[in-house]
This record gives C-alpha cells, structure tokens and sequence, in this order.
C-alpha cells in the first residue's frame, strides 16, 4: 500500500530532525498530526491540482531527508516507529531482569550496533560458505549447493517455498518459481537504452568492489563481475514479465515432481527437494516452468567454474550489510545511493533496528504491542472495519452493470473476508534460535535460517491462516487472495492514519480509505480472480467478467497517461497495467470509505473544523496521506518495480475520478481534477 503530511510539527520536526527529533527524555518523538492545515498550498485551486493543494506546504518544507530516498508521511510514521523501537531495544540491552523476547532482541540489536567487534571478524563470517562453494566440483553440486543457501535464507539461481494450493487454498503446497537476480527487475538486464547500459555498468564496477572486498585480485574480480552479469542475463531473458504475472493464469501449474524433474533435468530437482530440508513431497506448482525449461540450457552451457562465481557473488551480496564497513558502505553506494538517490546511509542505530525487525520481527513486534497498541486500538478499527465493509455492500448492490447472479457471489466473498486487526493471536517462539552478543552475522544467519524452516514445514499441511506476513510495527497493511483476508498491523493503526482525538472526517479519509483499499483489493484485477475460500476459481458470469474488464482497461490507460518522472534523462510514464490493482484499490477505497462516513454523519449540519467542511477533511486527510518527496532515481526505479503509484497519482487519479470530491470542492466540467472520462471499477 503505501505514503504521507504533517504541520507546524513537521516544519519544527524538519528542523531539527537530523540532530534530535527528540523532545522526551527517552528520544522518542511527539505523535504526527492526523490533519495539517499548514500543509495546504492556499495558492493553488483543489479542483485544478488537488494534490498540490493538500501537499503543497508540507512538500515545500520537507525536503527527502539525506538518509532516505523517498519521505512522505508514511516515511514519517515510519521513522517515528523506529525511535520507539530503539527505546525498546535500548531497555532490553540494560541491566535487569528482561524477558526471553526482550533478551534474544536485546543482544541481536547489541551485536548489530557492536561494530567493532564486526571489524575484527573481517570475512570470516563469509569464509565457510565460500569454502562450501569453492568445494563445488559438480553440476550436480551446483544445485546441491543452492539447496545449501536456500536453507539459510539466501537466494540463488530460483525460488522455493510454501503457499496455499491455487485450488485448493487449505491446504499449503511447494511452489517453485523464477528468481535468481540481483538488480530489481528483469528490465535493467534485457533494456537496450542508455539509462539501463549506465545501469549495467555501475552493477559490474560494483562487483568488482566487492569481489575485491572478499579477498579477489582486481583483474580477477573484473572478469568475475563480467561472469555474474552474463550469468544474471540468461536468468533475466527466461524470467517473466512482473506486469504479466499479475494474472494468476500465468503461475498456475500445478505438477508433479517427477515431470517437472524431467522436464529440466539439469537442475536435478529431485536430489534438490531431498536435499534442500524440505519435507518430502509429490505434488507442487511451478510458477513459470518456461523459466525451469530455459535455464536449462543454461545449465549445461554455463561452466561450473562461472556457476561458483554466480554463487560466490550471491553470498557476498547477501551478506554485505552485516559485514564490516567496507562491505556496507560499498553495498550501500550501489544500492542506495546509485539506485536510490539517497546521499547518505542511515546512522548504524536506524539499520540495526531494522535488521531486528526483519530477523526477529514478532518477538520485537510483541515488545511494541505492549507499548503502544492495547486492545483499545483493535476495537476503534474493527468498528470501521465494519461500517466500510457494509459501504461495500451497498456499492455493490447499487452496480447496475453487474447480474444478481454475480452480486450474489460477491457478496459471499465479502463477507468471507476475515479481519485481522493489529497484531497475531499467538506470538512466535523463537526459542531454537541462538542469538549470541558477538555475531551479528551469524546471528542473522540463524534467523534467516529459522525462518525458512518455518515457512518449508507448512509445506503439504493445512494452511495456517493465521500466520501474518508483516511484522506489528510496520507502516502498511495488506490483502491475501488466497487466505481472503485484511490485515493491518498496529504500526499503521496511529496518527496520521488514525487519531483518538480526530473527527470521523479524517480518520475516514485516513485509515478508512486504507481499510477500503485493502478490501477492495479482493475484487481487483487479481483478487477478483479468486474466490470466497481464496482458491483461483471464475464466480462471474461471463457477461460481468466483461463488464470489469472494460472498466478496469478504463483505469488502466487512463494511469498509463500520468508521468511518474521527469529528469535530465527523460520523461517516464506510469505503467497502468502493473499498477491496476493499486489503482482500483485507490479508487474504489476513496469511495467506501466516503459511503460509510456519510452513513454516519448524515444529512446533519457539521460545524466546520480548521475552517473545512467535514467532506472537505475527509478528502484533505486522504490527500495529506499521500504528500510526499522522492528522488529521481528511486521514482525511476519504483516505475518499474511498485505496483503503487506515486503519492501524486494516488491522489489526482483517484479524485479526478469522484464525483463526491468534484461535488465537495465544486469543481466544474474541463477541470483538471474533473475527469472527462471518468473511470469507476467499484
Ligand atoms: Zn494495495
């Protein structure tokens, strides 16, 4: 989902914000405004450029920080989570008496910020694996060796894992996929322009580094870079297109062991599955055997010396940020300040309690719940939950292109859809994870390697639908079409998205169009596709399948004419068909959660707030969500990547596509926030 606004706190937060940002004793900052009056550009018209109306002032005062690529409210939140993380961690790393939870995140996030004992190590935390790999003699080792480094969470050559039958949605299945490239999409590989050539360039040179880093002579680690590329290429030429596989068509084949073992017999698959500690298993889906098919070839032509050297690269690369200094700050000049555009590197304490997240994240997670959540915040939000769900059944009541036939089914998916509100009901035990004051890197090797045990035993057994797939402090939520359902971790349940102390007109335009958003996911191009009990099964007649596709096709060239960059290096166009799903969600949860705010208010005559109607905030708290700042290279790069649009999009698109909105500002036809064609899916 995601992005951002903010006030005279944010103009003071900017201020300050690279020294202390810190106005309580324990570091952590003031809560973020849910609705910023002097965010608004008064200069400007809502109805010519909405988004530069609610944004204007915030955008104008909050420059993308020097340590980040992109800032926008979200970012905000984000990065105001990450202060009351530290204070967590810091309490778990003093003396005193501390819970299991507390311990193991106390010394994990002590190891990460310890770095001179990182220092010390050098490459050694790299040395067994790359003596694991330089042992390879084999094409068959090759793929033994890949088994090797799935099962500790690094990714090579093609993926593996657990997901619930496309048919069948109860019980969880292997799923075999595409993978095995480093750049963000296949595009960087394949794209002939001079952009994508510079791309390519800078990726060899960066190699070259690190290979260097690892020990490699300079002319050695230039022909190993060159290797690598070569290697990534093939895998990037028989990859599928991200935009084609937003058709879940596309990554439905379910087959047999033995077949797809035979149908690329290089990759040794059967001698994969038993050694990769998987549980053992007939039956699984491959998601685009024409990759396994390709890459076969590749397979045999390929030597295994340049395979050990594609392998070394993904240790190296996989390992980079808990290395020494020299490793990070070289991943960090690629990747985030050649890629990203970000300046700087974030200060050591922001990585470390993100690597905490990312390694132990439900033990941290549980720490913050008890902080700041409380059962209080699961009730407010299930209540909108409710009154946006039944918004939603009213809407679609009110279609008149759909049959009753269909509504019928609808209606059944709707109210299907399971809630999930804050946090897991049971808290993981990572009780069989060693982590130790003084290994930072080995310590993320063990969590990374816990991890994809768990995820591999629910392989051929019932799918647990309650396992959650972020963290509880993260900013963001999400729908699953296979488990149909919502989830909305406690990081996203506070202000700016919802205030206790807000009127419903805010908390309606924030969090009730993420609420909306996220349920309306269900029926977007993809979650459409799939039914009640989440299998990939067709409930629309016909008729009404048409009927969405020529109203999606709608939203989706219309998007397509919204320019997501402009720089010295051109002009770049969204993609409307990557992004359809993001935009249908916008769109139609603008208009949920605008049906189920005016269930409540009614007809009755609000007093105005900050001099705006409560329509006029309903409207203004959901641009304000979206106002954000963002370098070009990270727009360039989330253009090929995100499925989002950018906050202008996710703004302007949605209102120029509501009558509400033109109605609440009094926007008048050849407007430029009044759609002459308007396009409504939901
Ligand atoms: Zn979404």
């Amino acid at each position: 989902m995601p992005m951002r606004v903010f006030s005279v706190v944010l103009l003071l937060c900017a201020a300050i914000f690279c020294s202390a940002q810190s106005p309580s004793p324990s570091g952590v900052p003031k809560e973020i405004p849910s609705f910023d009056v002097t965010a608004i550009d008064k200069s400007i018209e809502p109805c010519v450029d909405f988004y530069q109306y609610a944004c204007g002032n915030w955008m104008k005062h909050n420059p993308v920080p020097p340590d980040k690529s992109r800032w926008g409210r979200f970012d905000e939140l984000a990065e105001h989570n990450l202060y009351i993380l530290r204070d967590i961690l810091n309490h778990a790393q003093a003396p005193g008496k501390h819970t299991a939870p507390e311990k193991m995140v106390g010394e994990f996030y002590g190891a990460c910020m310890d770095e001179s004992t990182i220092e010390k190590k050098g490459t050694a935390p790299l040395t067994p694996e790359l003596a694991a790999i330089n042992g390879v003699n084999t094409k068959a080792d090759v793929i033994k060796q890949v088994a090797a480094m799935h099962q500790s969470g690094k990714p090579a050559l093609f993926a593996f894992y657990g997901q619930p039958d496309m048919h069948d949605s109860n019980a969880t299945i292997a799923y075999l996929d595409q993978g095995g490239l480093t750049l963000p999409d296949r595009d960087y590989y394949i794209k002939d322009d001079a952009k994508s050539a510079e791309t390519r360039q800078k990726y060899l040179e960066h190699m070259q580094k690190m290979f260097e880093l690892a020990g490699d002579k300079p002319d050695v680690a230039a022909a190993e870079a060159k290797t690598v590329l070569a290697v990534e290429t093939g895998l990037a030429t028989a990859s599928m297109d991200r935009t084609l596989r937003r058709d879940p068509k596309t990554r439905d084949h379910k087959t047999t062991v033995t077949e797809i073992a035979a149908a690329a017999p290089n990759f040794d698959l059967t001698e994969y599955f038993a050694s990769n500690g998987s549980p053992k298993f007939t039956a699984l889906n491959v998601g685009n055997p024409d990759f396994f098919k390709q890459v076969n070839s590749q397979l045999d032509a390929v030597s295994v010396a340049d395979w050990k050297t594609y392998l070394r690269w993904k240790t190296i690369n996989s390992e980079a940020p808990t290395l020494t200094k020299a490793f990070v700050e070289e991943d960090f000049l690629f990747n985030g300040k050649y890629m990203s555009g970000q300046q700087e590197m974030e200060p050591r304490w922001k990585r470390c309690v993100k690597a905490t997240d990312q390694s132990l994240g439900m033990a941290l997670g549980q720490l913050y719940v008890d902080r700041t959540f409380g059962t209080a915040g699961k009730e407010r939000t299930l209540t909108m939950v409710k009154a946006i769900e039944s918004a939603m059944k009213q809407d679609i009541n009110q279609l008149t292109w759909m049959s009753d036939t269909t509504k019928k089914q609808a209606y059944v998916k709707l109210n299907t859809i399971v809630n999930n509100i804050g946090y897991p009901d049971q808290w993981r035990d990572y009780s069989s994870v060693t982590i130790t004051s003084d290994d930072y890197s080995g310590n993320t090797a063990r969590a990374g390697a816990f991890e994809v045990k768990r995820q591999y035993a629910k392989i051929d057994k019932p799918t647990d639908r309650k396992d959650w797939s972020m963290t509880p402090p993260t900013v963001n939520a999400y729908y699953r079409p296979p488990m149909n359902d919502i989830n909305f971790p406690a990081g996203i349940l506070q202000p700016p998205f919802y205030g206790k102390m807000m009127d419903d007109a805010v908390n309606y335009g924030a969090i009730g169009v993420v609420i909306g958003h996220e349920l309306t996911h269900g029926f977007d191009d993809q979650g459409r596709k799939y039914d009640a009990q989440g299998n990939f099964q067709d409930w629309w007649t016909p008729a009404d399948g048409k009927e969405f596709e020529k109203r999606a096709d709608c939203t989706a060239s219309e998007y397509s004419s919204f320019v997501a960059v402009k720089d010295d290096k051109g002009e770049v166009k969204l993609n409307g068909k990557l992004t359809l799903g993001e935009n249908t969600a916008d769109n139609g949860g603008l208009k949920l959660a605008y049906m189920a705010l005016t269930e409540i208010i009614g007809n009755t005559p609000v007093k105005p707030i900050d001099g705006y109607t409560p329509q006029q905030r309903f409207f203004l708290a959901y641009g304000q969500i979206w106002c954000q700042n963002v370098t070009d290279q990270e727009a360039r790069k989330r253009v090929l990547t995100d499925p989002h649009s950018p906050g202008r999009w996710r703004v302007n698109g949605a209102v120029q596509n509501s009558a509400a909105f033109q109605q609440t500002f009094g926007c008048k036809a050849g407007q430029p926030m009044v759609s002459e064609n308007a396009c409504r899916v939901w």
